[in-house]
This record gives structure tokens, C-alpha cells and sequence, in this order.
């Protein structure tokens, strides 16, 4: 049955932060030969900017500041062979690496409760995801970017596990963190993202729960292809 070729569709990913929403949702969209799209990374990529041109300093936000920055900001995704998936990048720079420091997650989700912030890239979003066949994980993907996504996913994991997953993944890259430093990161990043009064963190209601606490990426994909293949083959 997975011999036919699977429809042009949208697929949401939300959910917690570190949860693997990017490492799943990248093996779903190499599994259906679709685009995926990283959508932290363009907040991130905002915040970087920001922390660079002056706009956050001693982790204080000057949000008029950001938002002057904003017109300025060209962000821009690139295929890398090398590591099989898409790049970021800020006029022209390429920040792929910079934007996933603890300074940078410190400062995000202040950065992305921006009501100007989060307007010009959703609407950045919305026009990446107009030829479909897209996988796109990040906060609001089903609720605020595609409504009417055709599989919306929402993700979630034990926070102690979480925290490990990004504690590991920062320290194999040579990053000094300690585990601590990221528990408190993670938690206060769910809390933040979900009681933002602009497109919080929820689950649309037409969403399926995945509880990846104990699930490698293979039992993830073995689910995810027996749950949506309907969808995905259009049976
Ligand atoms: O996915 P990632 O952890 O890289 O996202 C970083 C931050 O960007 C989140 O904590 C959240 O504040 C913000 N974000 C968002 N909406 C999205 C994706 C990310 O507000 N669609």
C-alpha cells in the first residue's frame, strides 16, 4: 500500500518544548519525500538578531527595539547535504548552530509572545506551506498557522525526560550546560508559551496525542504510519 505515492497534505506537529517535535517531524517528512519546516527556528533566528543588534541586554527585552529590527530581518531556509536537512539563515548569514544556545532559549519565548513577531512569521509560515506536502512543527502550527491541517500531531514527554534529550544534545555538540540549567529552562519555556496571550501553546482539539516519553523515533514512525495511513494514501 505505501507503494502509492502519498497526498500533497499538511501535516502540524506541536507540542512541549524538546520533545523531539523537529527530530520526528523530520523523519515523517524524509519517510513522504514532503518539506519540513522548523518554525522555533525562525523565533530563534528573531532572538539571535535581537541579542546581536542591541535589543536584549542583561536578558531585558526592549520590545519597541525588536520591533523596528523586524523589517530588517530576512530569514531564509537552505537544504545542507552534508546534514540532510535545511539550514536557517538571517540575511544571507547562516545561524543554524547560534541559535540553539541557552542564551538563546533564555530569551525566546519572550521574543515570540511579540504580537508583531509572531505576525510576520506566521504569515511567512502560511506562504511557505502553499504548495503543500509539508511537515511543520512548532507551537501553533495547528491551531493559528493551518487550521485545517490535515494530520495535527501533539506532542509531549515526561520534562525530566526532556531535559535529558537536550542535555545530551547540547553536550555532544561541546556545549558547557548543566542538566539543571536546562530542566529550568525547559519548564519555564512550557509555562511561558502556554499562558502568552497571543497563540498560546494548546492542543487543537482535532490533534492526536503522542506521549514520546519511552518511544524511540522507529516506534514513533511505526505509530504515526499506522495511525494516518488513510489519511496519507487518501484509502
Ligand atoms: O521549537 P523550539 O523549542 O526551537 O522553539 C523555541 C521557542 O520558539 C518556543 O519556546 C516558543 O517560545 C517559540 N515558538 C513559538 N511558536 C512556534 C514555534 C516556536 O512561539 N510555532
Amino acid at each position: 500500500m505505501e507503494c502509492s505515492k502519498p497526498k500533497k497534505i499538511i501535516i502540524a506537529v506541536d507540542g512541549f518544548s524538546s520533545c523531539g517535535k523537529s527530530t520526528f517531524a523530520k523523519a515523517i517528512a524524509a519517510r513522504l519525500g514532503f518539506i519540513f519546516i522548523d518554525t522555533g527556528a525562525m523565533y530563534r533566528a528573531v532572538t539571535l538578531y535581537a541579542l546581536d543588534h542591541g535589543a536584549i541586554r542583561s536578558g531585558i527585552v526592549e520590545e519597541e527595539k525588536v520591533i523596528r529590527l523586524l523589517d530588517e530581518i530576512s530569514i531564509a531556509f537552505r537544504f545542507n547535504p552534508e546534514r540532510g536537512a535545511s539550514d536557517i539563515y538571517v540575511n544571507g548569514d547562516r545561524v543554524e548552530e547560534r541559535i540553539r544556545t541557552i542564551e538563546v532559549s533564555n530569551c525566546v519565548s519572550r521574543i515570540s509572545s511579540i504580537r508583531e513577531v509572531r505576525e510576520k512569521l506566521v504569515a511567512m509560515q502560511q506562504e511557505m506551506g502553499r504548495q503543500r506536502g509539508i511537515v511543520m512543527d512548532g507551537r501553533d502550527i495547528g491551531t493559528v498557522v493551518f487550521p485545517d491541517a490535515e494530520i495535527k500531531l501533539f506532542m509531549t514527554a515526561d520534562p525530566a525526560v526532556r531535559a535529558r534529550r537536550r542535555y545530551d544534545e547540547l553536550r555532544a555538540k561541546g556545549d558547557n550546560v548543566s542538566l539543571q540549567e536546562i530542566e529550568e529552562n525547559v519548564i519555564a519555556r512550557d509555562k511561558a508559551d502556554m499562558t502568552r496571550k497571543i497563540s498560546p501553546l494548546r492542543q487543537a482539539e482535532d490533534a492526536v496525542v503522542l506521549d514520546n516519553s519511552h518511544m524511540t523515533v522507529e516506534q514513533q514512525m511505526a505509530w504515526f504510519m499506522e495511525h494516518f495511513k488513510g489519511i496519507i494514501y487518501g484509502e
